[in-house]
């Protein structure tokens, strides 16, 4: 059993921190709704710590990508939320980052699949991800995003 904002909190520092040290220039709006309800959940907190991590480097590096693209006036945001509702808890991250093209929505849990330059991704993140979430959890893991605009993941998992 895993306080699981807890959890949630940790990586998102680490992640945070981690980033600003490779980029300075790096720079976001971070905002933390944590459902004060969530309790403990029962999850291998190192395995999804990893998830985590992917979902917050994966936000932040979208919106870094688009504050190069874009002139004036863009401010990057990250919004984490926990959410407890029902028997089932969810954790989403948010980002009004670069989104994903309708052609790239598809692939993204494909293992190897990557729109990041050599050195920079993997394309291992999501597809370990699903796997952790769905086969090691019990939960699901989903995605919205619009293209320019943002995207969501969403992890559920049972509640305990
Ligand atoms: P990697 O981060 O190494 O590229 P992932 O499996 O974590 O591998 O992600 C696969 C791809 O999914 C990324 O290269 C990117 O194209 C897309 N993607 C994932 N998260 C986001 C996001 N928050 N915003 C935009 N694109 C994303
Ligand atoms: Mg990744």
């Amino acid at each position: 059993p895993t306080r699981l904002n807890d959890l949630t909190d940790e990586y998102l520092r680490i992640a945070y921190h981690g980033f600003r040290a490779k980029d300075k220039a790096f720079n976001v709006t971070l905002t933390t709704r944590f459902d004060p309800q969530l309790g403990k959940v029962n999850v291998a907190p190192q395995e999804l710590g990893r998830v985590l991590l992917n979902l917050f480097n994966n936000a932040f590096y979208a919106t870094d990508q688009k504050r190069k693209l874009q002139q004036n006036g863009y401010l990057p945001e990250v919004t984490v939320s926990t959410q407890k509702t029902g028997n089932r808890v969810e954790i989403r991250v948010q980002d009004n980052g670069t989104g994903v093209p309708a052609a790239v929505k598809q692939k993204i849990f494909q293992p190897f699949f990557t729109t990041k330059p050599t050195g920079e991704g993997t394309g291992l993140g999501l597809s370990l991800s699903y796997d952790i979430v769905t086969k090691g959890h019990g939960g699901e893991l989903s995605m919205e995003s619009r293209e320019g605009e943002g995207t969501e993941f969403v992890i559920r998992l049972p509640a305990l």
